[in-house]
């Protein structure tokens, strides 16, 4: 076994890789860059090598540095965390040439699973179910087998990234060419494709380990279709669509392109669910998942410690004896209870889920309990920096019943605490809240189905959030600008509206189109890129800077016809939300 980690990442998944290691009787060395010199995972690990300048780039993502760091501290293997490298092929392949162990599949791997469309030909070959789909490369002319909505995808995407639906031939060609653009700037590869887009679909995925001598194993799956922006914030273990039957199918087809890949290590098989139950292999994850807490609630697997047991070469049967004792049982693995993950994020969940940054000024965790989990990567004092995700920490619940995991949650949310910066707590608390949740009618438009307009201290707009939510709407106490309507423990209350201002200025003109006037920072962040010069004339829609923060890209665009009268902000220029960057006229 090794007897030191190096821990190539940040944030809450370092601080659970040095906790492993911490068990494990390895010593542990956390990377950190400027930005994260007195983070939390720098404070907790043994010891902690600089390896740059704030932007990931430099950092977390230099592959050099990181290595060099590696080994001048004297540990024999890396632990990528996921983000960041960690699905970088050159790196696992550099880590090897160095003489160090790579924690996770080999590049061969890595670079199998890297191409989505690539990916989607192996799995075809291995008899595993793909979304029907085209590559452009084989001529546009065959779209005519797909029906319309069509999702086209970065073949090299990611986070989310790259995706654009298109629900007729005159979307297309615009869909096509703003994929190419962001999958361009994403992931420097421009290369895009066609995908049936599957309605009301859910995103179900299975766990994975494989060890280097062969065998495989799966651990269940995870539904994550809770999604904002393709990405997920909650996710649950069991799904509660799920039969037995089908069950079976997906894990069957998830052990079977593991093999297809040659795959090492833990790693999650993607499938979109479609309503009548067919399922489609979206892609392989090649890493560790942010959501892999729900599946080792309800197995009882530290997937962690078992990442570092399979890369210093142990068997799955060395990692789970018990099946050796009774070899007629198979893996002695099953789903006890049921777990929930809520990613709590520094996000304005009614602001377009868009970035917040600040420093944290008071915080509280929720009080412990049996079956509650927090896998935190910020502390009260610590600043969360443009340069890095928006996920703070993760709060999971594991009960017996999925209607206890629920009213865990909540009463573990309503604890949780943090002040400095706008979390999305609050609106994770809502969402538990809500009827459609509790029905397990979750598909991957459930937040913009019911959450579309939320505002802190209201529940979801006009949207069912009590089972009697019609009686409640000819209730002239439902009139939301008056009173604000909250739900507790299942009865119906009224209580003046906390940010009543707020709230009414913002039904009354969400989508004001103001032809002259300032432009505005829709959120803190970089100044990227600025596109227009003081005397130009614009046209509505027209993008007149790009900005960036928490690797989230914003366009902001001239709100209506009219000429640049000044230019009040330039590229590299670090702005907080509201600041005025352009004077239209
Ligand atoms: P999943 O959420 O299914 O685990 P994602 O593709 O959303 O997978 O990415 C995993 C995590 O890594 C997310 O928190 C994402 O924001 C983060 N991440 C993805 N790419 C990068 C990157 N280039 N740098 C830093 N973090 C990243
Ligand atoms: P990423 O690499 O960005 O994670 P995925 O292929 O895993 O990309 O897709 C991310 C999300 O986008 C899925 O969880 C799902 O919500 C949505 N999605 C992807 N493909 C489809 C599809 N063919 N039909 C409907 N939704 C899709
Ligand atoms: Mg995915």
């Amino acid at each position: 076994m090794f007897n030191k980690i190096f821990i190539a990442n940040r944030g809450e998944i370092a601080c659970r890789v040095i906790r492993a290691c911490r068990e494990m009787g390895i010593r542990s060395v956390a990377a950190y860059s400027d930005a994260d010199a007195r983070a939390l995972h720098t404070r907790m690990a043994d010891e902690a090598a600089h390896v740059g300048a704030s932007a990931p780039r430099e950092s977390y993502l230099n592959i050099q540095r990181v290595i060099g760091a590696a080994k001048q501290t004297g540990c024999q293997a890396i632990h990528p965390g996921y983000g960041f490298l960690s699905e970088n092929a050159h790196f696992a392949q550099a880590v090897a040439e160095a003489g160090l162990v790579f924690i996770g599949p080999p590049a061969n791997a890595i670079r199998a699973m890297g191409s989505k469309t690539a990916a989607r030909e192996m799995m075809q070959n291995a008899g595993v179910p793909v979304v029907p789909g085209i590559n452009l490369d084989d001529g546009v002319h065959r779209l005519s087998s797909l029906e319309y909505p069509l999702l086209v995808k970065a073949a090299a995407g990611g986070g989310g990234r790259g995706m654009r639906v298109a629900n007729n031939a005159n979307e297309l060609a615009e869909a096509i060419a703003s994929a190419k653009h962001e999958a361009q700037t994403a992931f420097g590869d421009d290369r895009v494709y066609v995908e049936q887009y599957v309605l009301n679909p859910r995103h179900i995925e299975i766990q994975i380990l494989a060890d280097a001598h062969g065998d495989v194993l799966h651990l269940f799956e995870r539904e994550c279709s809770i999604q904002r922006r393709h990405q997920k914030v909650i996710e649950e273990s069991p799904s509660p669509f799920l039969t037995p039957d089908l069950r079976q199918k997906m894990t069957a087809a998830a052990v079977a392109a593991a093999r297809a890949a040659g795959y090492v290590n833990a790693g999650t098989v993607e499938f979109i669910v479609a309503p009548d139950g067919a399922f489609y292999f979206l892609e392989m994850n090649t890493r560790l998942q942010v959501e892999h807490p729900v599946t080792e609630m309800v197995t009882g697997v530290d997937l962690v410690q078992a990442q570092i047991r399979i890369a210093a070469g142990e068997t799955l049967n060395q990692i789970f004896p018990q099946k050796v004792e009774s070899a007629s049982r198979g893996w002695p693995l099953t789903q006890r209870g049921h777990a929930i993950e809520c990613r709590i994020t520094a996000e304005d969940a009614a602001n377009g889920f868009l970035p917040a940054l600040g420093r944290i000024t008071r915080m509280s965790e929720p009080a412990p309990a049996p079956g509650v989990r927090v896998d935190s990567g910020y502390a009260v004092g610590d600043e969360v920096t443009m340069f890095y995700d928006s996920l703070l920490a993760k709060l999971i619940i594991h009960a017996p019943t999925r209607p206890q995991a629920i009213s865990q949650m909540r009463r573990a949310l309503a604890e949780y605490k943090m002040e400095g910066v706008t979390t999305n707590i609050e609106f994770l608390r809502d969402v538990l809240a809500h009827d459609a949740f509790a029905k397990g009618q979750t598909t991957t438009g459930f937040i913009a189905e019911y959450f579309a307009n939320w505002q802190p201290g209201g529940l979801a707009d006009e949207a069912a959030s009590a089972p009697d939510a019609e009686a409640i709407c000819q209730n002239p106490w439902r009139q939301k600008n008056r009173f604000r309507l909250g739900v507790a423990d299942g009865s119906w209350a009224v209580a003046a509206p906390r940010q009543p201002a707020r709230a009414a200025k913002n039904r009354a003109a969400p989508v004001a189109h103001h032809t002259t006037g300032p432009v505005t920072a829709p959120m803190p962040g970089l100044v990227r890129q600025v596109n227009a010069s003081a005397g130009d004339a614009v046209t509505r829609g027209q993008t007149l800077a790009v900005m960036e923060a928490m690797k989230m890209e914003v366009r902001i665009t001239a709100p209506g016809d009219g000429v640049v009268k000044f230019v009040l902000c330039e590229a590299g220029a670090v702005v907080e939300k509201g600041r005025v960057l352009f004077e239209i006229e």
